[in-house]
Order: C-alpha cells, then sequence, then structure tokens
C-alpha cells in the first residue's frame, strides 16, 4: 500500500472571523487569506482573546498556541508587552500568539487557576502543555517558546 500523496493540512483559525482555516502543511501561512472573510490568518501581531473567543481559537487551533495572560494594572506584564509582539512577529505562522487580559476576563483566569501575572502558556489542540510566570526579556522568551513547542 502506498500512502496518499495529498499534502497535509493544518487546521488555522481566523482571528478576525473565528472561521477555521485548513492550509497546507507544507506552504508558509504568513500570506494565507481566511476563505470566509479574506482577513489575514497571521498578521504578525498577538490577537486579543476574550471569553466569548478563546475556546473557539485555542481550541481549534493546530499550531501551539501560547497565551499571555495579563492585565493593563500589571506592571511587569506592560514591560513584557513589547517583547511579546516581537516574538509574534518572529515566530508567526508557526505559532499562533495571543493575549487575555485577566481583568477583562476573570472566568478564564479562573479556570486556568491563574495566580499571578504574567503568566504565559502553552497550548497544543486546547490542552495546555506547560506554563511559566513572569516576565520575559524577548531572547529568553524566544527560548522559552522554542522549548515549549518542540513537542507539541
Ligand atoms: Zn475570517
Amino acid at each position: 500500500m502506498t500512502e496518499p500523496t495529498a499534502a497535509a493540512s493544518v487546521q488555522i483559525v481566523c482571528p478576525h472571523c473565528l472561521a477555521a482555516n485548513r492550509v497546507p502543511a507544507d506552504r508558509p501561512a504568513e500570506k494565507a487569506r481566511c476563505g470566509a472573510c479574506k482577513a489575514a490568518l497571521f498578521d504578525g501581531h498577538p490577537v486579543a482573546l476574550t471569553e466569548a473567543t478563546f475556546d473557539r481559537l485555542v481550541g481549534r487551533t493546530e499550531i501551539p498556541v501560547v497565551v499571555d495572560f495579563w492585565a493593563p494594572w500589571c506592571g511587569p506584564c506592560r514591560m513584557m508587552a513589547p517583547a511579546f509582539e516581537q516574538a509574534a512577529a518572529q515566530l508567526q505562522p508557526q505559532v499562533r500568539l495571543v493575549k487575555v487580559d485577566t481583568e477583562a476576563n476573570p472566568g478564564l483566569a479562573a479556570r486556568y487557576g491563574i495566580r499571578s501575572i504574567p503568566t504565559l502558556a502553552v497550548f497544543s489542540h486546547g490542552q495546555e502543555l506547560t506554563r511559566q510566570s513572569g516576565a520575559m526579556p524577548l531572547p529568553q522568551l524566544l527560548r522559552w517558546i522554542d522549548a515549549a513547542t518542540a513537542y507539541a
């Protein structure tokens, strides 16, 4: 028997309309557009998620998702925000970076037991793989994401 020759595909959820898109795994998704709303699937920036959108994006995305649990009043969170932005610009579309404002979305903070912020968590297919609390500068953030997503 021979294996099917069709290229493997990976499911990416559109951050704008939350439609699930399948994109070829062997082709860069950088320029891929959503089949439903035609917006770019990746724009190089983290995606802000809420209680209404978290499950629909994180639960159905087949690449690793890095979540930054933060809050506007948290100084270290604001300090790390530019590094998280730069990580998104460098790592997407291999990894999806998202932000959850725990003040605006206390239900998500409670569900994941977020006790200190910032807390970074890596999800794969909706399951949390690992997390780390505390702000990280960009090089450390990139190394941590690399290690955390190596087996995702
Ligand atoms: Zn869309």
